[in-house]
């Protein structure tokens, strides 16, 4: 490679490697296996080396994928420093480099020296400070100087305690670790996002930072998370080793996996490296290596750190799992909306502790550039852990005039011909009133727990439909308990407790009530700023496509499924039904309106309140006041809470406007104090 080839080659692989950082910290959903990843790091690195003049500060060779979000201006966390950068880690795949680790820190050191080896938990890094025995703070890594604060999150993470027990803590600590999510909870979480027709999460590592960053930390209470904590920070300790500190954070109620080993030789590090390749896959959650640290605090000191990890540690990360398996058939499913997938069913194959049996192949345009043959060998590789993905095929197993599987041109479940929209690249099942997958597939969806909260499953829609009981949502409310008790398996306790939640789903707000509908593309925040926006379902059906595209977050393609589900007169008669049993089709008037002081009010919000943004939008809304994201000549009032956006504050002074705190706006609307508890009783 001459000069110029390894400057363009450089640049290439920088641009890469931050692109994919990006969806891998905070979309949460990266396109690339992370032994790919590591792969093309490792070429920059020795890139760089070569030609150190292209080399710069901002290479992701010299700092750490950032997970930050917006900031509270935008609606996201506060950001905090953290008092000791949060660095990553140097990793390998190969046992020699961790060898060549140890013969390198031996080389520097004349102590004898020890190692703590431990887990390298697949989860998401968190930070957690102490005070005075309580837990003050949660961060995120972000980009390793400062975090997101995601304390309220933290403190509904079980394993995670408010408060330290025992005695010898210092007054104030931080303390670092993974958040993770069992494989339990993750499988639960995508079987709930399947129904709903939600993307699923790539694995558990990816569900688990997604949870921590949620802006609904009951929620994140319902996630299943858990926390184990490895390191503290020298310098607010002194102990004289790693292990002691672990040690006396165990004590302390602090959750610290005794899965590590004190290791004197690299044999020893091996052994223990070998036993957990293979024994990680019965542990209830992922691990994606081994972290061989030295244990002495002396000699980590003595070592210190790169810009970007520290050069008393290393990560020998476990590669992927794969495995070759025929495909049996392919199956073709249909969703609520009408979507076909094809399901690739394997002949069963363990991969990383669990029975494989089935991989999705996505969508016909998939399965041609995978140029897959019916009964082909593939392998099966799960991407980051969990979720099977067919990478390649084995053509060298290919069965002579093994053709190409025929995508469906019909529905495989009511047999209408199929479609596929422009721009789609599934197709889809145009029968959605007489299609039985589709139908069965809305009332589930209708029925869920972020819906309308219905404690039925699959189980029983299937049989209430196959009876021919239940057709649409509605069918539901008209059922009795003397007519369910004639049904197989059902019992007075189970009629009635099915028969009090459909009743109390009458209570259901207006939103959830819209996104219960199943309007295709309406999900559960869509569904809450259309209700928000329109106010009732009739408001909705009479708007034109110019009202619907007004709403913030409402583009063309949702905007024309609106007018699209209520072009049909089925739907119309549907919710005139569900209108009639009691459902709420629109916002409360008392929910709505508190009264008009702010009407003809227009306010722009800024910084942090003690209630969340959302709140203090609405209360505007209440109070017949307009929201607005920007400064501007029509702005009444600039409502800035703490740490608002400096610009806005600016914009606003020099415009004249009114800059009003929360407690002023608190008086205006007559808002009384017990709503403002700036802790919520939550905990
Ligand atoms: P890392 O995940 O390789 O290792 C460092 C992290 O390990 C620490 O921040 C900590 O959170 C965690 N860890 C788990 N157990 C630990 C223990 N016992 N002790 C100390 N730390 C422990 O590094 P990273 O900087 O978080 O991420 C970089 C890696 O992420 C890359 O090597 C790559 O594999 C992956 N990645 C993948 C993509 C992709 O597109 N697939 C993109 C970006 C990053």
């Amino acid at each position: 490679m001459d000069y110029t080839e390894a400057k363009h080659r450089i640049e290439q692989l920088k641009a890469i490697l931050w692109e994919n950082s990006r969806k891998y910290y905070v979309e949460n959903a990266p396109t690339m296996s992370d032994y790919e990843y590591d792969q093309l790091m490792h070429e920059l690195e020795q890139l760089e080396a070569l030609y150190p003049e292209f080399a710069t500060p901002d290479s992701p060779t010299r700092r750490v994928g950032s997970d930050l979000e917006e900031g509270p201006q935008e609606g996201g966390f506060a950001k905090y420093p953290h008092k000791y950068p949060m660095l990553s880690l140097g990793n390998t795949y190969s046992i020699a480099e961790v060898e060549e680790f140890a013969e390198r820190a031996a080389k520097s050191i004349d102590t004898p020296f020890t190692y703590c080896c431990e887990l390298k938990f697949d989860g998401t890094a968190i930070c957690l400070t102490y005070r005075n025995g309580k837990l003050f703070r949660a961060l995120t890594r972000g980009d390793g100087v400062q975090g997101d604060d995601v304390t309220a999150n933290a403190r509904h993470i079980a394993s995670i305690p408010h408060s330290l027990r025992g005695s010898g803590w210092p007054e104030e600590f931080e303390i670092r670790g993974e958040v993770l999510m069992p494989y339990e909870s993750f499988d639960r979480l995508n079987h709930e996002r399947e129904l709903q027709e939600e993307a699923l999460f790539a694995n558990p590592r990816n569900a688990a930072s997604g949870s921590l960053k949620l802006q609904d930390p009951e929620e994140v209470g319902r996630r299943g998370l858990f926390c184990t904590l490895y390191h503290i920070p020298t310098g607010q300790v002194h102990f004289p080793t790693h292990d002691a500190a672990l040690q006396a954070a165990s004590e302390w109620g602090l959750p610290v996996s005794d899965k590590r080993r004190i290791c004197r030789s690299i044999g020893e590090i091996e052994d223990f490296i070998g036993y957990w390749d293979s024994a990680r896959k019965d542990l209830p959650y992922a691990t994606d290596g081994i972290v061989i640290k030295i244990n002495e605090m002396a000699v980590q000191q003595q070592l210190g750190f790169t810009a970007k990890s520290p050069r008393w540690a290393v990560a020998y990360k476990f590669k992927a799992e794969q495995a070759c398996t025929p495909i049996l058939s392919i199956d073709y499913q249909v969703g609520r909306t009408g979507a076909v997938t094809p399901v690739a069913n394997l002949s069963p194959v363990l991969l990383s502790g669990t029975m494989v049996k089935r991989a999705t192949l996505v969508n016909e345009d998939q399965i041609r550039s995978l140029d897959i043959h019916e009964g082909d060998w593939v392998y099966v590789e799960k991407g980051g852990e969990i979720i099977p993905k067919i990478t390649a095929v084995e053509p060298s197993r290919r069965a002579d005039g093994a053709s190409r599987p025929a995508f469906p041109r019909v529905c495989p479940d009511c047999g209408t011909p199929l479609v596929k929209p422009e721009g789609e690249a599934r197709w889809f099942c145009p029968n959605t009133t007489g299609c039985p997958t589709q139908i069965k597939g809305r009332i589930l969806h209708f029925l869920s727990r972020k819906a309308m909260n219905v404690l039925a499953g699959e189980a029983t829609v299937e049989q209430l439909y196959n009876l021919g009981l239940v057709r649409t949502p509605a069918d539901l409310y008209s059922l009795g308990e003397a007519q369910l008790l004639r049904l197989e398996g059902w019992k007075e306790r189970s009629a009635r407790r099915f028969l009090q939640s459909l009743r109390d789903s009458l209570k259901v707000p207006f939103e959830r009530v819209l996104f219960a509908i199943g309007i295709r593309y309406v999900g559960e925040t869509t569904a809450r700023d259309i209700a928000r926006h329109f106010g009732s379902v009739e408001a909705i059906q009479n708007a034109s496509r110019e009202e619907l595209l007004a709403v913030p977050e409402v583009g063309e393609v949702i905007a024309d499924s609106i007018l699209a589900f209520f072009g049909s007169e089925a739907n119309v008669l549907e919710i005139r039904r569900l209108q009639e049993v009691g459902l709420r089709f629109s916002v409360d008037a008392q929910e709505r309106k508190m009264s008009d002081i702010l009407s003809g009010k227009t306010l722009v919000i800024s910084g942090n309140f003690s209630v969340s943004r959302e709140e203090i939008k609405s209360l505007i809304e209440a109070n017949g006041g307009k929201n607005s994201g920007s400064v501007s000549g029509k702005t009444t009032y600039l409502l800035a809470g703490s740490k608002p956006g400096p610009e806005k504050v600016k914009k606003a002074t020099e415009l004249g406007i009114e800059i009003i705190d929360e407690a002023r706006f608190r008086q205006m609307i007559g808002w009384s104090d017990e709503s403002m508890d700036p802790e919520p009783t939550l905990f």
